[in-house]
């Protein structure tokens, strides 16, 4: 098995993001992993370590001074100076706005293409070519594909890959400047941090996920989806309905027209399962549905489910979780 090139995005303070065990994990099941990250001259030493905790038998370290004004440029050209280092045959990366797009100019530079959006990846029986997974018309479909010649560029849908690699004590480091010229990207010229608007995790790639429908009834008692999200450490979703009633802002949208997510829970109270909703979220690996109607369609793909009111169910079920607690 040959080796596999792994994007890594990181963090502010330069630690890689929770995307990157999956995508390790992802790339131990199919070959080497080669971790690919662009820093600062001097700045790689930590990350290159934390890397191999996460299972990257190389690292590969691309400096760049431009890469903080810079939206992705540098990591397209480090992609390709390692893709060629290190012989790699496919590239993985997450299926985010920052990785697509570095995903996308990659393959015009180095002749490949994008499988997108995957939430699994294997070899054929002959053990050959890859084969990516991808979940479509609103999750009730998985279907497969591959690339047929050229570099296979995979983008995975956050969360969706359990697997994890075992720990590297002692990865292979190289540290090079980025030498590939990719054509300039968008540029930054100022750059303000967003106030945090909660301490909750990251919707896209948290572990649980409490969502509230219209059935909430109102912005006030949605804050009942806020409690119960917080007695699991959640992050909070949210249906289209819901949005559009004013109960929460849009970046909390699950479903076609918001956000992806794969988490290890996910709880829909509320909410119908509308196809549009269900395309978000429908890849979790498991999913309560707490609804009055027992017909909702949400039942048909919840692993429990509770036909109940909200407002006496969620209530005892956060009291419950209390007591467990304490
Ligand atoms: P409803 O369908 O109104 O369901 C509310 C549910 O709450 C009902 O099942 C009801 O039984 C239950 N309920 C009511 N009161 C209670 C109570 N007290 N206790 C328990 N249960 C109760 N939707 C998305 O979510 N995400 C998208 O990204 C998205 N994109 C779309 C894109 C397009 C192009 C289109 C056309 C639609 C899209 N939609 C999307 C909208 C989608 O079709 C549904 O309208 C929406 O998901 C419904 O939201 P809901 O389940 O909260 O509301």
């Amino acid at each position: 098995m040959g080796n596999i090139a792994v994007l890594i995005e990181t963090t502010g303070d330069g630690a890689p993001k929770s995307t990157s065990a999956g995508l390790l994990g992802a790339a131990a099941r199919m070959g080497t992993p080669v971790a690919v990250a662009v820093t600062a001259p001097g700045q790689g030493a930590h990350l290159a370590a934390k890397l191999g905790s996460l299972g990257a038998a190389h690292v590969y370290l691309a400096e760049s001074d431009t890469a903080a004004v810079e939206l992705g440029t540098a990591q397209v050209g480090a992609l390709a100076d390692a893709v060629r280092a290190y012989s790699a045959q496919l590239v993985l990366a997450s299926n985010t706005n920052d990785s697509k797009s570095v995903a996308g100019r990659l393959a015009i530079i180095a002749n490949g293409s994008v499988a997108a959006d995957a939430v699994g990846v294997r070899y054929d029986e002959e053990g050959q070519e890859a084969i990516v997974q991808h979940s479509v018309f609103g999750g009730d479909f998985t279907t497969e594909s591959t690339v047929e010649g050229g570099l296979m560029i995979i983008t995975v849908r956050p969360g969706s890959i359990d697997a994890r690699a075992e720990a590297v004590a002692d990865p292979q480091i190289k540290t090079a400047a980025v030498s590939t010229a990719a054509a300039p990207g968008a540029r930054i010229d100022h750059a303000t941090d967003a106030p945090a608007e909660s301490d909750r995790p990251v919707l896209r790639t948290a572990q649980a996920v409490v969502s509230g429908g219209r059935g909430l009834g109102s912005k006030e008692n949605f804050a009942l989806v806020d409690e119960l999200a917080d007695s699991l450490g959640a992050a909070v979703g949210a249906s289209r309905a819901a949005v559009d009633s004013g109960y929460v802002s849009q970046s909390f949208q699950v479903g076609q027209t918001g956000v992806s997510v794969s988490p290890q829970l996910y709880v829909a109270l509320g909410i119908s399962g509308a196809i549009q909703h269900r395309a978000g979220m429908q890849t979790a690996k498991t999913i309560i549905a707490i609804n009055k109607d027992e017909d909702a369609p949400i039942f048909d793909i919840a692993d429990f489910g509770v036909v109940g009111d909200v407002f006496t169910v969620v209530p005892q079920l956060i009291d419950a979780i209390a007591a467990r607690r304490s």
